[in-house]
């Protein structure tokens, strides 16, 4: 049985050799047959020069992991259609994407696409030694949007879609087989248009990836084909990772590949960013382990997590009952995103401030600040002093909008004034991860890019906080980016569609 870890190293990751040799060991020495690297753009292929971002992932990394851990396969994820992002935003690449300025899917109908497609598993290949090479194929949401696609696809089968999937995937996966290595793909897409299984080779293995409960009901739609149950850690919705969600989603998986006999069991962590390292989570990716080989296994997630228990609990259980954003939701914790992602994160004030009233904010600090005494190494500290600054950013954002509507602009600078060093301790914390484990560089930039925001909405509020343009500008709007003196009626937020 296979019982494979997978990093996702695509989020923005910069391993070291040093920090891939920690992965493999962890996953070793917890019991795993293989590491499987989730990559997209970040390795280094000899085909494209042009994406590789500093941190990639390098041919000679990967030869020196599989050097040092012979017994270990090191398992390549490429995704040969959706997620390409991380090539076509760059600008060699952006003539692969399906639609302008959307999306995360590469156009199937453009022929230096697919050159690109079979390039890359030709080096995949040559560089990785394992059996099983992953192509990818979730998340293709795009398929037939194009005019290129739509003409293509069009009349050729009562599923078009699955038809334009398939007859992109055929000849890559013919190209694995034929290299005489295993191919293998992500399931969700299968399950969405079944037609497109049909003429799958069978030697294709289903990585059949459910991130609720189990594979119970999807695993035996696969007919034919040898499935991999695909649990999570639930972090990317998490203020950390959601503990209980994930323990139930992982044991259930384990349980469901023994009684139906699947192929394995493949772990999958992703999205270790906006200030969540990699190695904060490493003791739940252990415990998989061990659940993997014995599903019945009574001993707790929470217990896994040794000295770091109480602090595993305090984060990952406690904080959810806050409610609001810190519960497990189908989307990226969105006051992180708000926060960090736009470049802008008053927007983190116009939708949570309702989060902070009443005293809740003290609760949530209390909560944080206990998990700060309870943390027992660094990982578990940057985690914490990350989610304090969030809400001490969001306390401060609240308190300069009191004395904003009050007229009292210099008060409200006093408020915001903090707010610049607290960015630079989050961009401190982003430092020490990306060192110690590999972490998010874009992380550190988006804290500096944050900071810079405060220092414009600083001095708009100096030079406008008294209503010097005749009107008070609203505070949502004197603190976006497209705020601009004199369009009162805010002609930006009207002609929404400009902004593309
Ligand atoms: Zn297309």
């Amino acid at each position: 049985m296979h019982r494979i870890w997978m990093v996702d190293l695509a989020r923005e990751q910069s391993p070291t050799l040093d920090h891939l040799y920690q992965y493999a060991a962890t996953a070793q020495n917890a019991g795993y047959t293989a590491l499987g690297l989730y990559l997209e753009h970040r390795f280094a292929t000899k085909s494209t020069p042009w994406s590789h971002g500093k941190g990639a992932v390098t041919a000679a990394q990967i030869q020196s992991l599989q050097s040092e851990f012979p017994s270990l396969q090191i398992i390549p994820f490429i995704n040969l259609l959706g997620h390409f992002e991380g090539f076509f935003n760059v600008e060699e690449g952006r003539h692969f994407r399906e639609e302008p300025f959307t999306g995360l899917q590469a156009c199937p109908s453009c022929h230096e696409f697919v050159t690109l497609c079979q390039n890359l598993i030709d080096e995949t290949i040559e560089v990785f030694k394992s059996e099983i090479i992953h192509i990818g194929g979730d998340e293709t949401a795009q398929l037939g949007k194009c005019y290129r696609c739509a003409n293509r696809m069009k009349g050729k089968a009562e599923d078009e879609k699955a038809w334009l999937y398939n007859d992109h995937f055929a000849p890559l996966i013919d190209r694995v087989i034929k290299a005489g290595r295993r191919p293998a793909m992500w399931g969700d897409m299968f399950l969405e248009h079944p037609a497109a299984l049909e003429n799958l080779p069978k030697q294709t293995l289903i990585f059949d990836w459910h991130y609720v409960n189990g594979v119970k009901e999807t695993a035996p739609k696969f007919v034919g084909h040898e499935v991999i149950a695909c649990p999570t850690t639930a972090v990317y919705n998490a203020a950390w990772m959601h503990v209980e969600r994930t323990e139930h989603n992982i044991r259930q998986c384990a349980l469901d590949a023994q009684e139906l006999d699947l192929a394995g069991f493949c772990l999958t962590t992703w999205e270790q960013i906006l200030l969540n390292p990699f190695d904060s989570i490493f003791p739940a990716v252990e415990w998989a382990a061990r659940i993997s080989i014995n599903p019945a296994s009574t001993e707790s997630l929470p217990e896994a997590f040794g000295e770091a228990e109480q602090w595993a609990r305090t984060l990952g259980i406690e904080l959810a009952c806050m409610g609001g954003v810190w519960t497990p939701s189908g989307h990226r914790h969105k006051l992180k995103c708000r926060l960090l992602l736009a470049g802008n994160p008053f927007l983190a004030w116009l939708h949570h401030r309702d989060e902070i009233l009443d005293g809740r904010a003290r609760q949530l600090l209390l909560i944080i600040e206990k998990s700060i005494k309870q943390a027992p190494n660094e990982q578990c500290k940057n985690v914490s002093f990350g989610l304090r600054g969030m809400v001490e950013a969001l306390t401060m954002m609240e308190a300069a909008h009191t004395h904003y509507s009050d007229r009292e602009p210099d008060a409200a600078i006093s408020k915001l004034a903090p707010m610049r060093f607290l960015f630079d301790t989050l961009a401190k914390l982003a430092k020490e991860n990306h060192e110690r484990i590999g972490g998010s560089l874009a992380d550190i930039e988006r804290c500096h890019i944050a900071k810079q925001h405060i220092e414009v909405v600083i001095n708009r509020i100096r030079k406008y906080g008294n209503a010097e343009l005749g009107y008070l500008p609203a505070f949502e709007i004197i603190t976006n980016h497209r705020f601009t003196p004199h369009d009162q009626a805010c002609w930006w937020l009207v002609n929404k569609w400009a902004n593309d």
